[in-house]
């Protein structure tokens, strides 16, 4: 025996608490090891948080053989390497930021048969030299880790990962097991007609992180709306995800100048910068990183208080991802959107205009709708974001702010009118600033050489505020009336949608946030 398989023979229970610690499973964890332990492929869907790694690590140790990790993150790889390290694992991770000593030492371990789990990245995994060295050894299990990286479909697709559907010709028999955090159905077909194991047993937690206090609102002073949320979590971590580079160095700054300690993250970093952010991420200090999506995967800090969208994600998938970083600790954090109807409508403009393949371009559309409806929901949040996972919740979550304050709503039919008929007569290119200044009577340059101040709909709109306006144009564009003309913002008519409600013929309920907006506006602003 060698000192490897220094395991086999204890129950997977025996080795959860004596090399983990863990007094027992969690969740599904046990019919995953027991799965893999009989030999079984396996697809395990769990939430951020919900402690896959145990499902292929137990078994890993209890079975003959080496474990092999696939990952997509160096990050990923050494955190997992270090953190089995300390509990007495020989853990490896090969990749292409190993120096030569390094990987010299992995090679003669390798082949001493001295390695329990090797992290690998797909790509080093399926190189010739690898899988000659690997095809020598015993190996217990292959997880897939990060497993919707395979699918086309999903927001963190990786094209080396579908390489991935060749392991069972060079490992037969090896019992697999891919994990992911994404929830979607789709993706989840995707994962296993990629990785060629449609017999795999779907093994699928609850996403619901109770821990999470949802909420949405329409971006009104954003700053302030911002601050808000930092100030409750002082000194811990928070999150805040922006749509652009240039937004995420904007607003960390503009940060920073308020006294916050606020940090840039983005893909346009120099490697040290992002190496530099990363480790202040890390260490523990409080800090507010404001990033784009670039700040992923890898992302476990457990004590992330906060979690703020300035821009809209583009589907639910994404969102649930980026919201899941938040209260890994279990304890209370704050999930806060703030939605804008330009998000929205330069969303679906860029959407429509991009080259992807059509059948691409209709999945990205449903996913950019559900997440509009999302936003602009009137019942639980968690449910709306749960349902679009084809998770039913049975009863509303609570904690929301939906929940937490019902949102009233109001006959806003003549409202609507008001708007569509402004969009009509505006020759239906403009976008909510000039059009809402059509409304509300409002002269600019741009107005009086297009002579709209002597259209019949100038100050139709006066009575309310400018505030009042945008959340009524959001609301339209959110249920498909208003849509993206061009680039620059420009809405035109939907005719499908608008006829109607111009004819009288459709009431249009909006959320009274019209309204609320409107108060704080004349009271100076909240
Ligand atoms: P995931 O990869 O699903 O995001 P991890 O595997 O990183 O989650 O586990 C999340 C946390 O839960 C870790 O801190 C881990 O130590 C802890 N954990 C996992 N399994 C158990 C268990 N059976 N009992 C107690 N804690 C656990
Ligand atoms: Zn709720």
């Amino acid at each position: 025996d060698s000192e490897r398989d220094r395991f086999v023979g204890l129950s997977p229970t025996e080795v959860l608490a004596r090399v983990f610690g863990f007094p027992a499973f969690r969740g599904l964890q046990e019919q995953a090891v027991d799965r893999v332990m009989a030999g079984e492929d396996t697809l395990v869907l769990m939430p951020t948080g919900g402690g896959k790694s145990v499902c292929y690590q137990v078994p890993a140790l209890c079975r003959t053989g080496m474990g092999l990790v696939v990952s997509p993150l160096i990050a990923l790889m050494d955190d997992q390497v270090a953190a089995l390290r300390q509990l007495g694992i020989n853990a490896a991770a090969l990749h292409s930021e190993l120096d030569g000593d390094e990987a010299s030492r992995i090679r003669s371990d390798l082949f001493a048969g001295r390695i329990d789990l090797l992290y690998v990245s797909p790509e080093r995994l399926l190189s010739p030299g690898t899988l000659d060295r690997l095809s020598r050894q015993t190996i217990s299990v292959i997880a897939i880790d990060e497993a919707h990286c395979i699918s086309a479909w999903g927001h963190e697709f990786r094209p080396e990962y579908r390489a991935l559907q060749t392991l069972p010709q060079h490992f037969p028999s090896v019992p697999r097991i891919a994990l992911t955090a994404t929830a979607d159905p789709r993706t989840r077909d995707d994962i296993l007609t990629a990785l060629a194991m449609p017999e795999a047993r779907v093994l699928s937690a609850s996403f619901h992180r109770p821990n999470l206090m949802i909420s949405a609102r329409p971006k009104g002073g954003e700053m302030k709306q911002l601050v808000q949320v930092l100030d409750r979590h002082r000194d811990d971590a928070s999150i805040v995800y922006c749509g652009s580079r240039a937004r995420t160095e904007r607003i960390a700054a503009s940060l920073r100048e308020k006294g916050y300690p606020a940090c840039a993250f983005h893909a346009g970093l120099a490697p040290m910068e992002k190496r530099a952010a990363l480790h202040r991420f890390r260490s523990g200090e409080p800090i507010v990183m404001v990033a784009t999506i670039a700040f992923g995967m890898g992302i476990d800090r457990p004590d992330v208080r906060a979690v703020v969208h300035l821009d809209m994600p583009a589907s639910p998938e994404a969102y649930y991802q980026q919201i899941g970083r938040a209260g890994r600790d279990g304890l209370p954090a704050d999930v806060l959107l703030l939605y804008g109807g330009e998000d929205m409508s330069r969303a679906r403009y860029w959407l429509d205009q991009s080259n992807a393949p059509e059948s691409e371009k209709r999945v990205m559309r449903s996913r950019l709708e559900a997440m509009i409806a999302f936003t602009e929901s009137t019942s639980c949040r968690t449910r709306a974001l749960l349902a679009c996972f084809a998770e039913t919740m049975r009863e509303p979550c609570g904690h929301c702010d939906n929940c937490l304050q019902p949102v009233p709503t109001f006959d806003g039919t003549e409202a609507a009118r008001k708007v569509l008929s402004a969009v009509y007569r505006t020759g239906q290119r403009y976008g909510m600033v000039h059009v809402i200044s059509v409304l509300r009577a409002k002269l600019s340059d741009n107005i009086s050489r297009a002579g709209h101040d002597r259209l019949s709909v100038w100050g139709i709109g006066k009575d309310h505020s400018e505030n009042f306006w945008r959340s009524v144009m959001r609301q339209l564009i959110a249920r498909g009336a208003l849509m993206p003309g061009n680039e620059h913002g420009g809405l035109r008519l939907n005719g499908d949608v608008a006829r109607p409600i111009l004819r009288d013929e459709e009431k249009v309920e909006l959320r009274e946030d019209a309204l609320i907006a409107e108060k704080g506006a004349r009271s100076g602003g909240q």
